[in-house]
């Protein structure tokens, strides 16, 4: 009976693990059954889950046959729900990326038939755009209310792919009330590169007002590239010091994914009409950019780590 109680001995770890084949099962279920000694075994295994009788007794750290395997279990079960989070942050990435290319503005430039103005008793405007124009902005500078200085409107004027594939073609106006008694002039902002163009009032000045495209994205890509260049060389110097060096790591990686999100979102402009709706976009897939590549980077160690204990 010593010998087959040695072999059990063996096997229990597997058997505590159902890591058996049925026929392994079935022999060591009858072996418990007659042997008293064993069955304490392994009703003492199955409790603490690892370690075994001996090894309380005389205390020894001496690694225990069980603890790889618990170890691997847990560790292809940690896989599987990494690898279906990073399969989610990829898809969101994905999906991300398209929402901000279809609902990007498309400026429609000034053109005369573009809207018509309607004059009303109380002085109030209202214009009206062609169905080219899906959306509109009217803002108002910062002298509205100021006495003596005429309030100036400035309106612009765009289109999204989205609009132009699943139509939306409500006719869309703007009214723009008489404010302060004082006489106000409108602008039509093409954001083309091409001068405002003053469609109601008099003109504020003599010469022509350009609206500059936004190039404050283009400053944060730089900052972005430069970041990465710099984590970069450090990372290259702290070759020898592993924990400094996965920590440079996990910082150089967000620049990284934030030069990949702005090329995503804006290609390679560098400045933007609608800078702070890009800059969101940007930020968001960066963000998802960045947990992706992190999850993968785990992912593959754990991999890794698994083929190293299973020897495959
Ligand atoms: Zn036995």
């Amino acid at each position: 009976m010593r010998k087959e109680c040695n072999i059990i001995g063996d096997l229990l770890p597997l058997y505590t693990e159902k890591m058996v084949c049925k026929d392994t099962e079935d022999f060591v279920k009858e072996h418990l059954e007659t042997c008293e000694e064993c069955r304490k075994a392994y009703e003492q295994m199955s409790k603490s889950g690892s370690q075994t009788e001996t090894e309380k007794r005389d205390g020894t750290a001496k690694k225990n046959e069980a603890a790889p395997l618990l170890n691997l279990k847990r560790k292809l079960r940690k896989q599987k729900i990494m690898t279906v989070v990073c399969t989610c942050l990829f898809v969101i990435a994905l999906l991300v990326s398209a929402i901000a290319a279809l609902t990007a503005p498309v400026y429609v430039p000034y053109d005369e038939e573009l809207f018509t103005i309607t004059e009303h008793a109380d002085e109030s405007i209202t214009i009206t755009f062609d169905e080219r124009v899906t959306d509109y902005v009217c803002s108002s500078d910062a002298h509205i209310g100021w006495e003596g200085v005429a309030p100036c409107y400035e309106i612009e004027a765009w289109s999204t792919l989205w609009d132009k594939w699943f139509g939306r073609n409500e006719a869309r106006f703007v009214v723009i009330d008489k404010v302060t008694g004082e006489d106000f002039s409108v602008y039509y902002v093409s954001n083309d590169g091409s001068e405002n163009k003053c469609i109601y009032g008099e003109p504020i000045t003599s010469g022509g007002v350009i609206t500059l495209p936004r190039l404050v994205l283009g400053n944060y890509f730089l900052l972005a590239v430069l970041c990465t260049a710099v984590l970069f060389i450090v990372w290259l110097i702290t070759r020898k010091n592993e924990p400094v060096r996965t920590w440079i790591t996990r910082i150089l990686l967000y620049p990284v994914s934030y030069c990949i999100g702005h090329v995503i979102v804006m290609g390679f402009r560098p400045s933007s009409y609608s800078a702070q709706r890009d800059f969101l976009f940007i930020v968001f897939l960066s963000v998802v950019i960045y947990g992706g590549v992190m999850l993968g980077r785990s992912v593959y160690r754990e991999r890794k780590e698994i083929k190293e204990i299973t020897g495959k």
